[in-house]
């Protein structure tokens, strides 16, 4: 299956992306996680985006989406993938529409995880990650930049859901409970629910 992962920064994207990728056999491709991995490499990608991702802004579109691509043309994403974090402007979408129809594919579903703002704020105030055995709050965790992040949100990626409803691909799931509820009702609206295979744990580093 073709899924997109939707939804604002700390409704739990990164932790359902792991667990349904797992579910469905197919890779969870995080463009946070490759940014993040970028910045960490020192490679040209990461310096260009880490003014962006340090300031709550979106990485510039032409950047995202040829990492998106390469990303995409992998041998394990030919036959299925769950993207988590892309797109996340109109523009990004209508390029992923354009690049698949290009291979022949088309995207299956769309899952939006939907939490009230005043629980996101909590939960990325409270996130913490894991590096070299200590936990730190991601630099874009911070109090201020959240608050930027989630207005990025609601005025440059909100419009997918409107985009996609258009197109009938949009489901939109309660993400408020437990973590295995979550991934019930996301696997309920892509037809496979029911199926309890597949321990799953919580990841505080996922988004
Ligand atoms: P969150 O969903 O919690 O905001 P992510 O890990 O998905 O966290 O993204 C972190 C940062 O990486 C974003 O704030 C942005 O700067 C950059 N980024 C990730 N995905 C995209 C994208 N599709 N387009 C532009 N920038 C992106």
């Amino acid at each position: 299956m073709r899924v997109v992962l939707l939804g604002p920064p700390g409704a739990g994207k990164g932790t359902q992306a792991q667990i349904i990728a797992r579910k469905l056999s197919a890779p969870a491709i995080s463009t946070g996680d490759i940014f993040r991995a970028n910045v960490s490499g020192q490679t040209d990608l990461g310096r260009q985006a880490k003014v962006y991702m340090d300031a709550g802004d979106l990485v510039p579109d032409e950047i995202t989406v040829a990492m998106v691509s390469d990303r995409l043309a992998e041998p394990d994403a030919v036959d299925g993938f769950l993207l988590d974090g892309f797109p996340r402007t109109i523009a990004q979408a209508e390029q992923l529409q354009t690049s698949l129809s290009g291979l022949g594919q088309a995207l299956d579903r769309v899952l939006e995880l939907v939490v009230d703002e005043e629980e996101l704020v909590r939960r990325l105030s409270d996130r913490r990650m894991l590096v070299d055995g200590e936990w730190v709050q991601r630099g874009d965790d911070e109090p201020g930049t959240v608050r930027h992040r989630l207005e990025v949100y609601r005025e440059q990626t909100s419009p997918l859901s409107g985009f996609y409803g258009g197109i009938g691909l949009l489901s939109r799931i309660d993400a408020i409970g437990e973590i295995d509820e979550v991934t019930e009702r996301a696997m309920t609206a892509l037809g496979k629910g029911g199926a309890a295979e597949g321990a799953s744990s919580a990841d505080p580093t996922a988004g």
